[in-house]
């Protein structure tokens, strides 16, 4: 299976990630980046829909044995717990937020009535020359932190009448940085730098600058994979589910953010071993920079779907991701590498259950 070079699309997906991540999704609060998901589809000339659970799918065409190739495009965020003496706000977080890193970075609250406030993660106690040496002891967790609004409220009353509530949703900006040497700094490349792959993948397939699929193919963009249930429900009939999400960077793992990883098991258990071992034959064939890896903390859409009785085989592949949950860092052949390699599989004619070949 030869792929096409396909480096053309690599400001494609450069410019679709800009453009995603630029929309906040905390998940619970996705419905306007899932608009704007359809909307890029529509833009390459294909029809999505808004599913029940606010995920979006869309049939790319091809027929016999579905494949879904599927990414997330909720992120981790927060939610207002409680209003606080002082006008400040107590956030919940949503997802596995590395709270280090959130620590002082700026965030804009959306009320239910529609208004928007900016304002800053900061700790209880934020300035070194009145908590002293103590701040820099305490822990990074929720309990110690608060957002402080930039909206001069100075108690909860004053937020109340702004339209502050319990359950008003925070997202993070994101901090989108094209870096030098082809690296990308942003918040949220998990996943939103694969919710750019696909869309590049399907800008290629309507210029015929990929393979027509061997078979039926859906996007999938989900909206709860953060809490572990985007792809727990609502799918079309498949055979197989290709989780298109974050490859994991760090300590004994082979993947760098120049390659596309290759999931072998995660925290949910190994992959489906004719998918790994098609996809690493597409990598080797084709040069591509990947790795095998075996993920120990991490869990992604394809096994949500095995886990809620979705009868498929199922794999995981991603741009390896720097700093996940944090401030994340990818590179352009991370990302090029992750597309071409999606566009093989998805021309490769199924073969079904592996049998050893
Ligand atoms: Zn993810």
């Amino acid at each position: 299976m030869q792929i096409a070079d396909l480096g053309k699309y690599t400001d494609n997906i450069v410019a679709a990630l800009k453009r995603i991540v630029s929309v906040p999704s905390p998940t619970g609060y996705t419905a306007r980046a899932a608009r704007e998901i359809c909307a890029m589809l529509s833009e390459c000339g294909y029809k999505a829909e808004i599913t029940n659970r606010g995920n979006v799918l869309c049939r790319l065409g091809g027929e016999g044995e579905p494949l879904i190739l599927a990414a997330h495009f909720d992120t981790l965020g927060g939610i207002v717990r409680a209003l606080k003496p002082k006008g400040r706000v107590r956030m919940t977080s949503v997802g596995g937020l590395a709270l280090g890193s959130y620590e002082a970075e700026n965030c804009t609250l959306f009320t239910r009535g529609g208004t928007t406030i900016g304002g800053t993660l900061q700790m209880i106690e934020a300035s070194s020359h009145v908590a002293g040496a103590a701040l820099s002891e305490k822990k990074r967790t929720t309990d110690e932190m608060e957002v402080v609004l930039d909206c001069g409220a100075t108690t909860p009353e004053e937020l109340s009448s702004l339209g502050v509530a319990a359950g008003d949703f925070i997202a993070f900006d994101p901090r989108f940085t094209e870096a030098d040497g082809g690296y990308i700094k942003s918040r949220f490349l998990d996943d939103k730098a694969s919710c750019a792959v696909l869309i590049a993948y399907a800008q290629a397939l309507s210029a015929g600058d990929v393979p027509a699929p061997s078979r039926a193919i859906w996007l999938l963009f989900t909206s709860h994979e953060e809490v572990g249930t985007g792809a727990a429900s609502g799918l079309p009939d498949a055979t197989e589910f290709l989780s298109v999400d974050m490859g994991c960077v760090g300590a004994d793992l082979g993947c760098t953010e120049r390659m596309v990883s290759v999931c072998v098991a995660d925290g949910g258990g190994p992959y489906d071993y004719g998918m790994v071992t098609r996809m690493k034959q597409i990598c080797e064939e084709n040069k591509l920079p990947y790795a095998l890896d075996v993920y120990p903390h991490y869990g992604s859409d394809a096994g949500a779907a095995v886990r809620a009785g979705y009868h498929m085989r199922n794999g995981c592949i991603g741009p390896g991701v720097y700093a996940s949950h944090g401030y994340e860092r990818t590179h352009r052949e991370g990302l090029l590498a992750t597309l071409r390699l999606v566009a093989g599989y998805a021309a490769l004619a199924p073969r079904g259950i592996y049998d050893g070949e």
